[in-house]
């Protein structure tokens, strides 16, 4: 069967004064109902960008679309700015890092949550009331009765994002794009939005998108894990695999900090040495090279001179010239740590 979301050679390009950046450099991924795909990558490897032009919420002047984005069969580069926002908080919705931002202060809750709900159901002004203060109530606000009149300034940082959360949930989307939403709270409250979540998509059967830089947070929440770096996809397969047996290099340097998949969740990542690829030049070869410890074991001058081909079998596996056996050798200690 086709899956849910299907995304295929995607690019996403951006005009700008010094050139073009290649902030998305052919991607594809699918994802199922009822899954969560964690992308994980330092900020500027394309992941919220790739996201962004799933919801249609990329800058139309200065950004082109490549390639496929098929939704329920449906294809969104090339639908119109109407039929995007009539798929946005119905069928697919998004929760970002700062609710404050997508909360208007001006406007109660429970207004907020009930006018998304009316603009795609039509539903009466008593009836989308009805339906926030049920929402509210599912997002664990206590006397939602009460606090659905209340203005965002008037909610703790957590119940806004759980007010957020409502109002991305309050259409039953069936895709959830999650960009960093834990990011700014306290340890024990992000616990309380990731179990929220988890229940949320057991009984909504939601497939979600969550963003993270954060691998501790793709430990907890994540079925499938997707690594960029540069624009592209250097690695894929189940939480499991990527986690336990990572095959690129990029991937066991985010690992490094990891001290195992048992700990807490909230150990930073350990900074890989380098920076970023430039997406307006980006490094011939291998993107990863300029920072890779492993290249030397690599004959020749491959990883800087020939971009490595995404090789999946099943959906697993990663974008690396090393030979398998070279990692099983290279990556033992690594595993062992485990
Ligand atoms: Fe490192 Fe070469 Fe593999 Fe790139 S292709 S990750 S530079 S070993
Ligand atoms: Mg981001």
């Amino acid at each position: 069967s086709t899956p849910f979301l299907s995304i295929r050679d995607l690019r996403v390009h951006f005009g700008t004064e010094d050139g073009v950046v290649k902030a998305v450099d052919g991607l594809s991924f699918d994802l199922e109902k009822g899954r969560t795909l964690g992308i994980v990558g330092e900020s500027g490897s394309g992941k919220s960008v790739t996201n962004l032009a799933v919801l249609g919420l990329h800058d139309p002047r200065n950004t082109k679309l490549d390639g496929e984005i098929l939704l329920d069969g449906k294809e969104l580069i090339t639908a119109s700015e109407r039929e995007m926002e009539q798929l946005r908080g119905n069928k697919m919705s998004m929760i970002f890092q700062d609710a404050l931002a997508s909360l208007s202060p001006y406007h109660t809750i429970g207004a907020q949550i009930g006018e998304t709900y009316r603009k795609h159901t039509g539903a009466s002004k008593r009836v989308a009331r009805a339906r926030a203060i049920e929402m509210l109530r599912r997002v664990g606000i206590p006397q939602p009765d009460m606090r659905v009149d209340d203005y965002p300034h008037q909610f703790s940082g957590g119940m806004r994002q759980r007010a957020m959360i409502a109002m991305a949930l309050v259409c039953d989307p069936e895709l959830l794009i999650a960009d960093e939403p834990t990011t700014a709270l306290d340890v024990t409250v992000q616990a309380q939005i990731m179990d929220l979540l988890k229940d949320l998509q057991q009984e909504f059967g939601t497939a979600i998108i969550f963003i993270t830089h954060d691998l501790g947070v793709i430990a907890d929440i994540a079925d499938d894990v997707l690594v960029m770096y540069g624009g592209r996809c250097v690695e894929k397969g189940t939480k499991q695999e990527v986690l336990r047996t990572p095959e690129h290099p990029y991937t066991l340097g985010l690992l490094g900090s990891m001290p195992s998949l048992d700990g807490p969740v909230d150990v930073p990542l350990s900074p890989i040495p380098g920076a970023p690829p430039s997406l307006l030049n980006p490094p011939s070869g291998c993107r990863f090279h300029p920072r890779c410890t492993f290249a030397e074991k690599v004959p020749g001058d491959l990883c800087s001179t020939e971009q490595p081909a995404l090789k999946l079998t099943d959906g697993r596996g990663s974008a690396c010239h090393l030979t398998p056996e070279q990692k099983r050798e290279l990556f033992a200690d690594y595993a062992t740590a485990r």
